[in-house]
């Protein structure tokens, strides 16, 4: 069996688990490379004006996604409140006090109905904490231009797009098109690109204010980057002195995400995808012609330049489900997380970002072990429940 020291987890009577999921809040998110981890930690034992390291962040920002300006704050989430907010206030103090209460006049957020997605929690409560409401637009698998068009009243604060692949993948309005009719009718776009690692495509397609997540492929400490046209960045800002305090950024997470985005300018990322995809061709050579076991190398669903391997099961012949098999790999020492998000469809998939040194033969080992005795496994009837259920009951069996 291939070692892996999981000495932090036994220090602190943790499971250790390998994620081979994706960057999921529920497990930690990302892990951060040694500079980053030291220009966090170096942050801790100093004060400092944090407008002037929020200034820094902003010229981190502006130099990453090509934007006029932008700030951090505490999460992607976090980051599309304030930019609704903003939005609606201005940078007009009492206004920014007064919400969520009085939103103003213009407090409608336009969203196509396909795009009203859950990330851990509703999007549509990351818009409404502000005051603001929700103006769907079209059906979840349509959305013509017509319905954006008449979703745009003179109340709308703002367009919202969200890039994932929580939303659902045809019949939407596109980007571009989405931007145009927005600005036809002179209202701002925010792009929630929390997963997205293009820093720069969302900005120069014209959209107002892009959000992204510090702690998802930057690898950087839990954060939200905002970015966008400075007065809206500046209104977004000022949420802080009202609906933002709770959703504020220490100096530590400042100073780790500027590191974070520096180090991403420099990364060599052809070659860090070519090692991923070299994990991919390993794990799927030593499954490959398993009976009732079928891979095949998927693209990212958003265009994120990365690919995942995609394991299918076929029931009838290996007698048991695809969510059996994911729950028997989390079931291990170490528990292997699997992206499991469609499960019920027959297939996960593993996602190679993120892997420490040897996991990745931990996890080819622990397939082989799972995959290669069929008829062994068996479905639970309740196991779709639980992968449905489960991002809920593990809160409400906490603390019990
Ligand atoms: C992860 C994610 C979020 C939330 O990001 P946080 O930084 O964890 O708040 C929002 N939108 C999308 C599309 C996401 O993938």
């Amino acid at each position: 069996m291939a070692q892996q020291d999981f000495a932090w987890h036994k220090k602190y009577n943790l499971k250790p688990l390998i994620n081979v999921s994706g960057t999921m809040t529920g497990l930690g998110a990302s892990i951060a490379s040694t500079p980053i981890v030291n220009a966090t930690a170096e942050a801790m034992s100093h004060f400092v004006s944090i407008h002037e390291a929020q200034a820094l962040a902003s010229t981190a920002i502006e130099h990453s996604t090509g934007a006029e300006a932008g700030f951090l704050t505490a999460s992607a989430s976090a980051g599309i409140s304030l930019s609704i907010a903003a939005c609606m206030t201005g940078v007009d103090p009492s206004r920014v006090e007064a919400l969520p209460v009085d939103p103003g006049p213009c407090n409608e957020i336009v969203i196509q109905a396909g795009h009203l997605c859950g990330y851990g929690a509703p999007i549509e409560q990351a818009i409404t904490l502000t005051g603001a409401k929700v103006k769907s637009v079209g059906q979840s698998t349509l959305c013509m231009d017509h319905q954006v068009k008449g979703g745009l009243t003179s109340s709308t604060a703002a367009g919202l797009f969200v890039v994932s692949h929580h939303t659902v993948h045809y019949g939407q309005c596109p980007l571009q098109r989405f931007i145009q009719l927005c600005h036809d009718s002179g209202v701002p776009v925010i792009v929630d690109a929390a997963s997205e690692y293009d820093l720069r495509g969302f900005i120069e397609a014209g959209a107002d204010i892009v959000v992204y997540s510090g702690h998802k492929f930057l690898g950087g400490p839990t954060s939200g980057i905002v970015a966008g046209k400075r007065d809206l960045v500046r209104a977004a800002y000022l949420q802080n002195i009202g609906i933002g305090r709770g959703m504020k950024i220490g100096k530590e997470s400042i100073f780790g995400t500027i590191e974070a985005l520096e180090e991403w300018e420099k990364r060599d990322h052809e070659t860090i995808r070519a090692q991923e995809n070299e994990t991919l061709e390993h794990w799927l050579n030593a499954i490959s012609g398993l009976p009732g076991v079928f891979t095949r190398v998927v693209p990212d669903p958003t265009g994120n330049p990365l690919e995942r391997l995609q394991i299918e099961i076929d029931e009838a012949i290996f007698g048991a489900n695809a969510i059996a098999v994911a729950r028997s790999l989390s079931e291990l020492e170490p528990a292997i997380i699997v992206r499991n998000h469609e499960v019920e469809l027959g297939y996960f998939q593993l996602d190679p970002c993120n892997l420490k040194p040897g996991q990745a033969e931990i996890v080819r080992e622990a397939l082989q072990k799972v995959l290669s005795k069929p008829g062994y496994l068996k479905n639970s009837p309740e196991d779709l429940e639980i992968v449905r259920n489960g991002g809920v009951d593990a809160y409400l069996g906490w603390g019990l």
